[in-house]
Parts: C-alpha cells; sequence; structure tokens
C-alpha cells in the first residue's frame, strides 16, 4: 500500500519523527528501509508540526547561546551541531570548526544548494542586562549573545534541512556551519570554500533580513594612498608639490568610469573622503596623504578595482583589507525566480558577509530571520515567533527551486 500525503506537510511531519529524540525507533527503520517504508499519515496538522519543528530549533539555539563562541572560539557550539546531526545519523564533516553536512538524499551529480550560517560571535557588547551566554525567554523573545546574528538563521536553516530531506526535492542540500564569519578569518569559510567550490551551485547564507532576500551586497575597498614629492622653499618654487600629485589623482578617482557596470549595483563608487599635507606656510610638502572609500560591484573583485586604481594614480595606495568583495545574483537565477513566485521581497543590503568571501566561487543570496539593526547589540534578541517563520519561509523556498 501506497499512501499518499493527505495534506501538503504529511511528508515533513514524518520527517520530523526523526528530527525528535522520542521517535527513535522510527528513525532506524525509515532509514533502514527509506524508499518501501509504509506509513500510516499523521495526524498532526500544520500548526503542529511546526509547533514541534520550532522547539528543535530553539532548544539547539538556547544551547548555543550558553556555548561561548566568538570568532576563533567555536570549538565547543560545532561540536553540539555536530552532535545535532549525528544524533539523526548524518555524518557530519569537520574542517577546523566548520561543519559540513550532506543530505540524506544525497546523489552524486545533482544541483547542490548550500544552506550556509556562522557558528561565531562578536563579543558581547556593553550593556547588557543579564548574562550574555544564558540564554532568556521573555514575552515570546529569546535573549543572548547571537541569538539573531546568527543563531536563529543557523538553527532555522538546519531545520528546515532536516524537514526537507527524504521529500523528494530534485537537488541536494548541502549544510554548511561555518566559523570565523564576524572577522573574515582564515578559518572559516575561507577554510572550505575551496571544496565547496567543486561541488555548490548556488547558496542561501542565513543572516537577520527579517526573511528578505538580499540579491546584492556592494563591496568595500577603503584605500590609505599617498602621493610623494620632494620638500623644498616655497619662494623658490623647487621641490615637487605632493598636494599637486594628490590633486590631479583625486580628480581622477572622481571622475573615472570602470566600464563593467553592474545591472543591480551600478558603478563603482570612488570617494576621497579624508586629506592631510603640509607643516607650515612656506614649506613645499614632500607628502599628502588621502584616503578613498571604493563601494565595489561584482563586475570586480577588490583586487581588480584595488589593481586598476594603482595603475591611474601617481599615489601609493594601500588597501585596508581585499575581504569585502561585492556580490550579486542574476534576477533570472532559480533562487531568485522562486522568491518572486513566493512573494519574497528582494532587496541591495549595505551589509557585507561571508557572501563576500564566496563571491565569484558560487552565486548567494542572503536571507535569515531578525533583524540587522540587532546584531553586535547588547540584549540581542530574537522572537521565537521570527524562527517559526523563518524556517517555514526557508521549507517553502526550498519547494519551490528548481534549478
Ligand atoms: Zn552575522
Amino acid at each position: 500500500m501506497t499512501v499518499k500525503p493527505i495534506r501538503r506537510y504529511s511528508a515533513l511531519i514524518f520527517l520530523q519523527q526523526s528530527t525528535n529524540g522520542d521517535f527513535q525507533r522510527t528513525d532506524k527503520r525509515f532509514f533502514g528501509k527509506t524508499l518501501n517504508l509504509q506509513f500510516t499519515p499523521l495526524l498532526l496538522h500544520k500548526t503542529e508540526f511546526m509547533e514541534s519543528i520550532t522547539d528543535t530549533a530553539v532548544s539547539l539555539l538556547k544551547r548555543m547561546i550558553a556555548t561561548p563562541s566568538v570568532s576563533g572560539d567555536e570549538k565547543n557550539v560545532a561540536d553540539i551541531v555536530a552532535n545535532e546531526f549525528a544524533s539523526r545519523y548524518y555524518q557530519p564533516e569537520r574542517v577546523g570548526n566548520n561543519l559540513i553536512v550532506r543530505c540524506h538524499d544525497f546523489t552524486d551529480g545533482r544541483p547542490t544548494l548550500m544552506l550556509n550560517s556562522h557558528l561565531d560571535t562578536v563579543k558581547p557588547a556593553q550593556g547588557w542586562a543579564s548574562d550574555p551566554y544564558s540564554p532568556v525567554e521573555q514575552d515570546g523573545n529569546l535573549i543572548g549573545l547571537g541569538s539573531n546574528d546568527a543563531g536563529a538563521s543557523l538553527v532555522s536553516l538546519l531545520a528546515a534541512f532536516l524537514a526537507t530531506d527524504n521529500t523528494g526535492l530534485p537537488y541536494n542540500r548541502l549544510f554548511v556551519a561555518s566559523a570565523e564569519e564576524e572577522i573574515s578569518g582564515p578559518n572559516g569559510m575561507y577554510l572550505v570554500l575551496p571544496q565547496l567550490k567543486t561541488m555548490v551551485t548556488a547558496g542561501i547564507v542565513g543572516e537577520p533580513t527579517g526573511m528578505k532576500m538580499a540579491i546584492a551586497e556592494k563591496g568595500l575597498l577603503v584605500l590609505d594612498c599617498e602621493a610623494e614629492g620632494k620638500t623644498g622653499h616655497a619662494a623658490r618654487a623647487d621641490g615637487i608639490n605632493a598636494i599637486s600629485i594628490a590633486m590631479k589623482d583625486i580628480e581622477w578617482l572622481h571622475t573615472y568610469q570602470f566600464p563593467e557596470k553592474s545591472p543591480l549595483l551600478g558603478n563603482v563608487k570612488m570617494t576621497v573622503t579624508q586629506i592631510q599635507a603640509g607643516t607650515q606656510h612656506n614649506v613645499i610638502p614632500a607628502s599628502c596623504k588621502f584616503v578613498v572609500d571604493v563601494r565595489t560591484t561584482e563586475k570586480y573583485s577588490n583586487r581588480q578595482t584595488w589593481d586598476i586604481i594603482q595603475q591611474n594614480i601617481k599615489s601609493v595606495a594601500t588597501p585596508r583589507s581585499l575581504n569585502k568583495n561585492a556580490s550579486a545574483i542574476d534576477e533570472r537565477h532559480p533562487i531568485v525566480k522562486a522568491a518572486r513566485t513566493l512573494g519574497i521581497e528582494t532587496f541591495f543590503s549595505p551589509t557585507t558577509s561571508d557572501q563576500a568571501v564566496i563571491s565569484g566561487a558560487f552565486p548567494t543570496v542572503k536571507m535569515g530571520p531578525g533583524d540587522s539593526a540587532r546584531s553586535h547589540t547588547a540584549n540581542e534578541f530574537i522572537a521565537l515567533s521570527e524562527i517559526e517563520n523563518g524556517i517555514e519561509g526557508y521549507v517553502e523556498l526550498l519547494k519551490e527551486i528548481v534549478f
């Protein structure tokens, strides 16, 4: 006898048995006979299902909050998440403090969607009313460090990953929990990207966006520049005036148009925001320092942008960092199409994330429960309803994507 799902969520409800410790026996049978297993549709309705899977996610998030995981120190929290998967017969692969988990129905040769969020938090800001590492539930909110950024996204993606496994989605899901996101550190996304590059088609990066979908992020490149001249006496007009060199360079920076324009983010924008030169009225300055704020687009990596600038100005330009690359996904990409079908709002994000690191390797969108304004603040919280809506939103999206 084959039992056809009588409700939209029947298959998911059945799967939920495997995400709940109370159903361990069923779980083993299920994975023993994945395809032949006969089951009776459960009479849980959608609300109960969502409550149950939200409980799973919230319980995990509380344990994560209670486990300090400032960037670089994610070992213990990675253990907790790895155990959560291992208890459901997944085999999480550990790369440093990063985790990579394949769905049970992973099939070689199919497109693969990465579900990623980060394990690390910033250090607690000043002004916490409670212990940032003690999860507190109050008025429907869960308060704790990393609850909003990005714990809620991580546990909601994890719940959606579990809920959609073995439900017949025509593509693979790869869950990736990354470390060192908050510092763009070498042991986070940078460490796993070479491996992900070979298998991932596209990705969802979980960050608090109120479940809106960021389809592009401008990059940021800050250049400390110095024009070098030669000192001399102003009355004799000898020496080489560094201010003159800087002025020509600044003129170029303010008027140059990069040939390639991004359809979503527009042109690369360069603005000189600080300048400093000279010591006294009668000395020709040998040095003029200025700072350029460059907002980059996905058409040029930050390194390429820097190269082009350096080839065109005489001043020496030193980047503070090359990490914060722009990213953008094609508006016709299957993930964006699915969002449009579901009425999910899309936007361009002013903040950077691990998307900046992934940029160029494969396309991603940024989307997750919570509010980026609450990130890195005292008394950071997430509403439990946001987690529930997050899980539901991710599940709906995963079901809608057709590669
Ligand atoms: Zn974050």
